[in-house]
């Protein structure tokens, strides 16, 4: 109770704040500040937020930021909340700064083929903005439909295209962020090529809001693929599956996309989604191709070969564009069929896309040693994995019994030089794990930029790095 009640120093913030931005908008009841607290990770209890504010410019943003500084709070970045560590999660007597009323695509650029945006554009909008110029923003995290760009670079989200054509960090050129003591910088541009000092828009994307506030991304664009073309293929188990990938990436193969599903995703799937699935295979593989026309019936026939030679029992192609708009819907709710089995939590490992089939092993080998449903689906092309434990509504014990399986998977994903996070960030939920992945002595060089860049740790802390 005590946390929740303005402090003095809270009070007098506030009324600074209203004094200096008395248009933004400003939320101080816990009636309408609960609803920020939260991101996707509902079993981490966020602290009370001493207010939420929706910002409409860059220098409103500039600000609030420099008002923080000279009151000591510290404040939360947050876009639509859909992030699966605990980035956005409020934190006791700090100020929660939501994203989305920058929402404008500024420009889109056909020449030099870049899109200028602000950080509440919601993925899928850019995507279609693009599309209209017969261009394409090609990073999309299955939450493409709700999620923020600024959430986006934060992150470092990828998705499903990935395997072809990189994760978030690969389509941006530029940012404009807002320093801790309220300094606005911009970093990179329109060049194609530009090497000047070091690279502080990579150094801010994946920060998780803990280095800077991103307010505008210049992001590149392409030239809009052909429609894909999309196989389906089933298989008695996960190992055939996962070999199947193992030899597709070392045949060569880069389809646009390379999605895995285990058998009791299939089943929750179709459950939900009642799409005709074959709910007796052990695992389902979707590869797509956007090459078009023979290249793409080429590289489809290269799985094809793959898939029969690991055991597959049967090939199927998306009849048209519908079918196929079906079945990606259908891997993208995943996680959603799952959560109608029970709470589900979705975790995110990563391992070199030849150790896919042993690391799917281990997780079938983790879910059995504790007696535990983790289904399994994600990004196998990438090497990246959504192992998810499933459990009973009633198991008390269900926190406890997630904590010991999921550290038996981090330890089998890093004895094969793996990653405990491959796409959805450090935040709260994997910062534990990051000197055991990184080294003390680099997460001593993570610290000294976070220093340097916030010298009072107000930005986000005790995200990425724990206080
Ligand atoms: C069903 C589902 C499917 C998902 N699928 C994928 C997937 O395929 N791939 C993937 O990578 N992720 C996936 N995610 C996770 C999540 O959607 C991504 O991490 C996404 O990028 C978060 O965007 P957001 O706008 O919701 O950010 P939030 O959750 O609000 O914030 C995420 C982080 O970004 C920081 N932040 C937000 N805006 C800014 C800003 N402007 N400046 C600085 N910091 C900022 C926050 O402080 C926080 O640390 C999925 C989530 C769900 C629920």
């Amino acid at each position: 109770m005590l946390a929740r009640m303005a402090t003095t120093t809270g009070t007098r913030f506030l009324a600074a704040l209203r004094a200096a931005e008395p248009d933004l908008r400003l939320l101080t009841e816990a009636t309408d500040t609960d609803a920020y607290r939260y991101d996707e990770t509902a079993y981490l209890e966020p602290g009370h937020p001493l207010g939420v504010v929706f910002p409409t410019s860059t220098a409103q943003v500039a600000a609030i930021v420099r008002l923080c500084a000279e009151h000591r709070v510290p404040l939360v970045p947050r876009g639509a909340g859909s992030g699966l560590s605990g980035g956005a999660t409020a934190i006791d007597g700090a100020l929660t700064v939501v994203m989305t009323q920058l929402d404008r695509i500024l420009e889109i650029d056909v020449a030099n083929l870049t899109a200028t945006v602000q950080p509440g554009v919601i993925n899928a909008d850019l995507g279609r903005a693009a599309a209209e110029h017969g261009l394409f923003y090609a990073p999309d995290p299955a939450s493409f439909e709700f999620c923020t760009i600024g959430g986006n670079l934060a992150e470092n989200s990828g998705g499903l295209r990935c395997v072809k054509y990189g994760v978030t960090r690969d389509a941006v050129l530029g940012l404009e962020v807002v320093l801790a003591d309220g300094a606005v910088i911009r970093s990179g541009g329109k060049n194609a090529k530009d090497v000047l000092g070091y690279d502080l828009t990579h150094l801010f994307i994946g920060s998780e809001g803990t280095l800077g506030i991103i307010t505008e991304a210049i992001l590149r664009l392409r030239p809009m693929p052909p429609p894909m073309l999309t196989l389906l293929a089933f298989f008695p188990s996960v190992a055939a599956a996962g070999e199947a990938v193992a030899a597709m990436t070392s045949a060569g193969l880069v389809p646009a996309t390379l999605e895995l599903m285990d058998r009791f995703t299939i089943e929750a799937v179709d459950a939900a989604m009642r799409i005709g699935l074959d709910t007796s295979a052990g695992a389902m593989l979707m590869v797509e191709s956007d090459l078009g026309g023979a290249a793409a019936e080429a590289e489809l026939k290269v799985a094809a070969d793959a898939c029969e030679a690991a055991g597959s029992t049967s090939v199927l192609r998306a009849a048209d564009t519908t079918e196929a708009d079906w079945l990606r819907q259908a891997r993208r709710k995943a996680h959603w069929s799952l959560e109608q089995a029970g709470v589900a939590r979705m975790d995110d490992v990563g391992v070199p896309r030849s150790r896919v089939p042993q690391m799917l092993a281990a997780i079938e080998k983790v879910a059995t040693a504790h007696s535990m449903r983790i289904g399994v689906f994600g990004h196998a092309g990438d090497g990246n994995l959504h192992p998810t434990y499933v459990m009973d509504r009633d198991d008390l014990a269900a926190g406890a019994r997630i904590e010991a399986a999921r550290a038996d998977i981090y330890a089998a994903a890093l004895a094969m030089g793996g990653t405990v996070s491959g796409e959805h960030g450090t935040g709260i939920a994997k910062r534990s794990y990051l000197v055991r992945q990184r080294g003390a002595d680099s997460v001593r060089v993570m610290r000294s930029l976070k220093d340097a860049l916030d010298p009072l740790g107000i930005l986000n802390p005790g995200k990425v790095l724990e206080v």
